[in-house]
């Protein structure tokens, strides 16, 4: 297995199907000096990879404070007790995907479609509204609401090397009832994604779009 992917100088994918485990969505770190920050955090079976591959990109000092999670589904938040517990960090989600987690419930999580349980997980830090952004180390990150994959579905956007980095874990969907996706909030959030015109975006399945054309054909991709 690979042990991490530098993206760009303080921006690494720790985890996913080919570096942490094979059920796990894409996990990216981004540090911003004295601190650094996780963006969702796999299913959980490569958590001892996945710490590895964590310390192996920011050494012994910067200490990973935030745990944010796009949204509720298993493949990217299944890891998440075990990560704060280790990490002592706190983990941040939109209250309307929160509920699902907090709740453990195992069909809007999809854990059930993973043959998994979602055991009831606290959300420190629920987020309600449109926008929040949250200062960490030397840096920023905003988090913007994106409903239609899931009602709480969120995206990140921070700025490195002069680039706006976009974290949009679930831009392809799938829109399915059972995950209560909402096919016209979803088309509309695509549109919303488009006018922030990134360099850059991080998927949670489909790799890395660097450069804003590519990032644009891979988001129209889905327009109807
Ligand atoms: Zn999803
Ligand atoms: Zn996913």
């Amino acid at each position: 297995m690979k042990k991490n992917m530098k993206i760009l100088d303080n921006l690494w994918q720790v985890g996913g199907e080919d570096l942490s485990g094979p059920g796990d969505a894409a996990i990216y770190l981004v540090s911003f000096g004295k601190e650094a920050a996780l963006i969702d955090a796999g299913c959980g079976e490569g958590h001892q990879a996945l710490m590895g591959n964590i310390s192996d990109c920011l050494g012994e000092s910067i200490p990973v404070t935030h745990l944010f999670l796009t949204h509720c589904h298993y493949d990217h938040t299944g890891g998440a007790a075990r990560l704060r517990e280790d990490l002592s960090c706190r983990i941040i989600a939109h209250a309307l995907d929160a509920a699902y987690l907090e709740s453990g419930n195992s069909q809007v999580t999809a854990a059930a479609w993973y043959g998994a349980r979602m055991e009831p997980l606290k959300i420190d830090v629920r987020i309600q509204g449109a926008t929040k952004s949250f200062e960490i180390g030397g840096g920023r990150i905003e988090v913007i609401h994106w409903p239609g994959h899931s009602p709480g579905s969120v995206v990140l956007t921070t700025r490195l090397e002069d680039q706006l980095v976009l974290f949009g874990q679930d831009v392809h969907g799938p829109i399915h009832p059972a995950l209560l996706s909402d096919e016209k909030s979803y088309q509309a959030s695509l549109q919303k994604l488009l006018d922030l015109e990134a360099d850059l975006l991080l998927e949670g399945h489909f790799g890395i779009y660097r450069g804003k054309e590519k990032v644009r054909k891979f988001i129209r991709s889905f327009l109807a």
